[in-house]
């Protein structure tokens, strides 16, 4: 067995036993809407509207106002890729508790960081699983919810973006 096999296969046991004690809160809804799907939030610099630039095949997000120097930093292969880590930038912007998934309407940031933190482990243990099963080129034994590897990393970024969310918030 190659290095590179016995650590993947290492990954992919890790996942499968920690996802069998992990169980997700009643009402998070992980196919709530698709992960791909993502509206561009303002900038938190200048409050403008933020923008998306397709660049050599590759996606990029800014600031639409052309003086301010807010933008992502470097250009990534997807277009859901750029707008979750524009929100994440601009995470101030956002109020944690309208975003899709993770059922955190009318949760304390305290609440909601706790909340998150379960999400978060739970969503990481699938995109090391999905991403094992990929690379060993097997069928998945039916341990956690089944989606590919990039739609476990998209919710790794709406976690991510969320966690920061929380993290910036002040009740208005
Ligand atoms: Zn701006």
């Amino acid at each position: 067995m190659t290095n590179d096999f016995k650590r993947t296969m290492g990954k992919l046991k890790n996942a499968d036993k920690r996802l069998a004690a992990i169980h997700l809160p009643k009402r998070v809804d992980l196919q709530e809407q698709s992960p791909f799907d993502v509206n561009i939030v303002s900038c938190s610099d200048c409050g403008a509207k933020g923008e998306l630039k397709s660049v050599d095949n590759t996606w990029f997000a800014q600031c639409s106002n052309t003086k301010c120097a807010n933008q992502i930093q470097t250009p990534v292969n997807f277009k859901w890729k750029a707008s979750l880590l524009w929100m994440q930038k601009n995470s101030s912007t956002v109020d944690y508790r309208t975003l899709p998934f993770f059922d955190l309407s009318g949760l304390r940031k305290d609440r909601a960081r706790e909340k998150l933190k379960h999400i978060d482990n739970y969503i990481r243990m699938n995109k090391d699983k999905s991403d094992a099963i990929a690379k060993l080129d097997i069928e998945s034994n039916g341990i956690g919810l089944v989606y590919d590897y990039s739609y476990w990393e998209a919710l790794y970024f709406w976690c991510t973006a969320a966690k920061s969310s929380v993290k910036q918030f002040k009740a208005r």
